[in-house]
């Protein structure tokens, strides 16, 4: 390989998965863990590499949404190529990647499988060197494990030597002319019936070599590898962002002539409205000041003054919305919050857990990740008055070390 050779990569997510499909019948590269999509982690081993310049996925034709969903986040980038709708076959699928790269075909292809969302930088560095000198180039793990043979119930019928046994993983790797050439005449012969493409290499007579592969490199077949997925990539995450901050904030709001007021975004029936320029959401405006104070980013006087007319009676989910997209862009994510309400009225108690549900929604984390909690401020000082509401917040964030 040439440091110029051009690369790019085909992403098979053609499959209906159905053994790891859960009770809402998702093939398992459209289901969720860690926040995203199966596919989307696997897209994003190959995007956040530097050597990989375009990516096409080979989709189920009854998958288009599922796929547009799925790289929504990926949106703009040019390396990911419009998606192509895939065979009856494993190989008829890859087949079809293949042709959609015809046009300024690269030097180096990957085939890859969408279900393997654990594809290391490693294994793309050794894949890309292996093929320096080689046309094609197989990731595999040496098959550790004592190989038995059974009849088709449950009888043992012999032990399989293991000597030289390799379990074959993706990526793997070729020459794209060559790779297109051994699909196109396998094709030709009526042949297709391959499980992997160092399979139709082999056919075609290219040599073939063993690239080390990693058992982390894991393949999602059932409900089980799912679970184990879910629970590596959690760990994986949050042992990154290990820069973990608090954040709190404050804000009061008086009340004026009216009949509702909104806290938490849920609207209360009451005999007043808090006066305010936007719909004068406090605990809302304490947690935006609170996440924005754990990145040490200003207040939400700074980012949203209130002389500007654009936020007039404006959704205060706005606020936290853009304090969150600030941690995101600073590749953070919100652990928790805790929201605390001073008011003597109205009754925060009855309302307490659309609150919450309401503010997970809004900040895009579980439930239980969100605490509200109300109390009076026995008949003391302003808030004891009736003349207003207070409210104070806590957030916790994580962020990356480096
Ligand atoms: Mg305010």
């Amino acid at each position: 390989m040439q440091t110029s050779d051009r690369v790019a990569a085909v992403v098979v997510a053609g499959g209906t998965g159905t053994r790891a499909a859960g009770a809402d019948g998702l093939p398992k590269q459209y289901r969720v863990i860690a926040d995203r999509t199966v596919l989307a982690h696997t897209l994003a081993a190959f995007l956040d590499h530097p050597r990989i310049g375009r990516v096409v996925t080979v989709v189920h034709p009854d998958h288009r949404a599922l796929y547009e969903e799925a790289v929504a986040g990926f949106a703009g980038d040019p390396r990911l190529a419009a998606p192509v709708v895939g065979g009856a076959t494993r190989q008829a699928s890859v087949r079809a990647g293949l042709a959609a790269l015809a046009v300024d075909a690269p030097d180096l292809v990957l085939v890859h499988d969408a279900a393997r969302p654990f594809l290391s930088a490693a294994i793309l560095d050794r894949t890309l060197a292996t093929l320096a000198t080689a046309d094609a180039a197989l990731v595999a793990v040496r098959v550790v494990d004592t190989l038995k043979k059974a009849d088709a119930g449950d009888r043992v019928v012999g032990t399989v030597p293991r000597d030289g046994m390799w379990a074959a993983q993706t990526p793997q790797g070729f020459r794209y002319a060559a790779l297109a050439a051994a699909h196109g005449h396998a094709a030709a012969e009526g042949r297709d019936d391959f499980t992997d493409d160092a399979a139709v290499a082999e056919w075609a007579g290219l040599t073939v070599h063993l690239v080390e592969g990693e058992r982390g490199n894991l393949k999602i077949t059932t409900a089980e590898d799912l679970v184990e997925a879910e629970r590596r990539m959690t760990i994986d995450r949050f042992a990154r962002l290990a820069d973990i901050r608090v954040g709190t904030g404050y804000d009061v709001h008086a009340f004026e002539p009216g009949d509702h007021v909104t806290l938490c975004g849920v609207t209360i029936p009451y005999e007043k409205k808090l006066s305010g320029h936007s719909d004068a959401d406090v605990p809302l405006h304490a947690l935006t000041d609170a996440i924005l104070g754990a990145l040490g980013d200003g207040d939400i006087g700074a980012h949203f003054p209130p002389s500007e007319v654009r936020w007039r009676g404006c959704d205060s989910a706005v606020f936290v919305r853009d304090a969150i997209r600030r941690l995101h862009e600073r590749g953070g994510m919100l652990a928790h919050v805790d929201i605390s309400l001073v008011a003597e009225a109205p009754k925060i108690g009855p309302h307490r857990e659309v609150m919450r549900s309401r503010v997970a929604e809004i900040c895009e984390i579980p439930v239980d990740r969100v605490g509200i909690k109300a109390t009076t401020n026995e008949k003391l000082g302003f808030v004891g008055r009736r003349e207003g509401i207070a409210a104070l917040a806590a957030a916790t964030i994580r962020l990356p070390l480096d």
